[in-house]
């Protein structure tokens, strides 16, 4: 048995998520300064110091990897939207719409050192009327003489508050156990059914006009709601027949509520991508060529390449493009958007309905190369192929030698090279670049992990 160390590029950031489909999702809720952030570094044992609930702060990664008891789910982290007085019912209001459409369990966290005021009364009445089980936490309860004040809570009605410290991680263990008992072991909200609907998220800033591709694909086809959804009001995802096919769109609902915030609405829109990316297997970015492309737009392209799911850019309003403008807007994609050259691009009118056929190709491209799975012999003939065209540039006096590949993974392709040492940053660009031209893989991001011989 060779003895390989492990060196997983895939780790290098510690809050990377390994992409696993249909992790159970477990969302905060809460008012800002309860320790929501203080929790989700206790629960997903993050090293660095604990971040303060600072009012005005906003953090663009909601979603976190956790492990307990040889068990993970997805955290996500609604509270880095933390409003001024005014904002807060509204922001709060927004954090539980979003957990209670998106995630398979609610932790409600309240400061037990304050006790429910009336914006967690308020969350409280959201809550309630949803079939998500909620968990109730009382904060900040950093020993055993304020547990009182944790036991006070029952009051709200929700069942037994867990009394944590999440500072001084108190109670936090307790509290992790009973939430392995309420998650499911695969998500419901993203659950796959065995030859359902594969799922899609359309996603993009206010106004690309989503909400008028929804309505124009599925305008004048069958539209089926779905039943699980879990909550008693809007439903959630639709399924929507394509091409003689159904195809479940997820979080349709976020597209069909249009949220009026003065504030944190990028942080609301974040976190709605995040959320619907979880459920989803491909998503459709859909740009407004009428307007320059812009960072909030990029920011959505980086979010799907972070979630390693399969990726569709939809160009669309052009029917608005003229002569100059479409100059303009190639040269934006060809400086902006070159990183994801590999998706799959369509260029479609909501409105006028233009090349609104090519949308479902493009889909079933990009998830048959998220699908791909390249057999290891092959892989390997390919592997001594390009490294005899191609060699590692000796560096120090060693040359780092590819002893063996192979794919670890599809949805996305992972492949991991079992080296003699640590291979350059360029070299593996060579080798992921060769294995783009050889395989397309149109659509799906894919990733070439090492491990090195110690
Ligand atoms: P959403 O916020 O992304 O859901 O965007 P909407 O679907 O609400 O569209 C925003 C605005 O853009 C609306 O006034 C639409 O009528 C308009 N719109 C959407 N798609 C197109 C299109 O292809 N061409 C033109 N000219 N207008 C569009």
């Amino acid at each position: 048995d060779e003895d390989f160390g492990i060196l997983d590029l895939a780790s290098e950031d510690p809050d990377a998520i390994v992409y696993l489909p249909a992790l159970p999702v477990l969302a905060i809720v809460g008012r800002p300064n309860v320790g929501k952030s203080a929790l989700v570094n206790r629960i997903i044992g993050r090293r660095e110091a604990v971040v303060q609930d600072t009012p005005g702060v906003t953090r663009d990664r909601v979603n976190y990897k956790a492990e307990w008891a040889d068990r993970s789910f997805t955290i996500v982290d609604t509270g880095g939207w933390e409003p001024d007085a005014k904002g807060i019912n509204a922001s709060v209001a927004a954090q539980a719409e979003i957990a209670i459409d998106l995630a398979d369990a609610v932790l409600f966290v309240v400061d037990a050192t304050v006790g429910a005021t009336s914006t967690d009364e308020h969350v409280v009445r959201m809550l309630r009327a949803t079939r998500k089980p909620v968990i109730l936490v009382g904060n900040k309860v950093d020993d055993v003489h304020q547990e009182p004040d944790a036991a006070a809570l029952w009051s709200l009605g929700l069942g037994e508050p867990w009394p944590v410290s999440a500072v001084h991680g108190r109670g936090v263990a307790d509290l992790l156990d009973h939430v392995l008992t309420i998650l499911p072991e695969i998500s419901a909200v993203a659950k796959e059914e065995v030859g359902g609907p594969r799922r899609v998220a359309i996603l993009g800033k206010p106004n690309v006009g989503k909400s008028s591709l929804l309505n124009k694909t599925a305008g004048e086809e069958r539209v089926v709601v779905n039943e699980m959804a879990g909550t008693t009001r809007d439903p959630v995802d639709e399924q929507i027949e394509l091409g003689g096919k159904f195809w479940r769109f997820v979080d349709t609902a976020g597209i069909r509520r249009r949220v009026n915030l003065s504030q944190g609405a990028d942080f609301y829109a974040t976190l709605r991508t995040s959320a619907a990316l979880e459920k989803a297997e491909v998503a459709v970015v859909v740009i407004d060529v009428s307007a320059p492309i812009s960072v909030q737009d990029l920011k959505i392209v980086d979010l799907v390449l972070e979630s390693g799911r399969a990726l569709v850019l939809a160009y669309n309003k052009w029917d608005l493009l003229d002569d100059e403008r479409r100059v303009y807007l190639e040269r934006e994609i060809e400086q902006d958007l070159s990183h994801v050259s590999w998706a799959p691009r369509v260029n479609i009118s909501a409105k006028t309905g233009r090349h609104l056929e090519k949308l479902v190709p493009a889909l079933e491209l990009a998830l048959a190369s998220w699908d791909t799975r390249i057999p290891t012999g092959k892989f390997n003939a390919l592997l001594a192929e390009l490294t005899q065209e191609h060699p590692h540039p000796v560096r120090g006096g060693k040359q780092p030698r590819i002893l063996f590949g192979t794919q670890a993974a599809s949805r996305p392709p992972t492949f991991v090279l079992f080296t003699t040492g640590f291979l350059d940053p360029q070299y593996r660009r060579f080798i992921t670049r060769r294995l783009r031209e050889i395989f397309g893989f149109e659509g799906s991001p894919i990733n070439v992990n090492m491990r090195v011989r110690e």
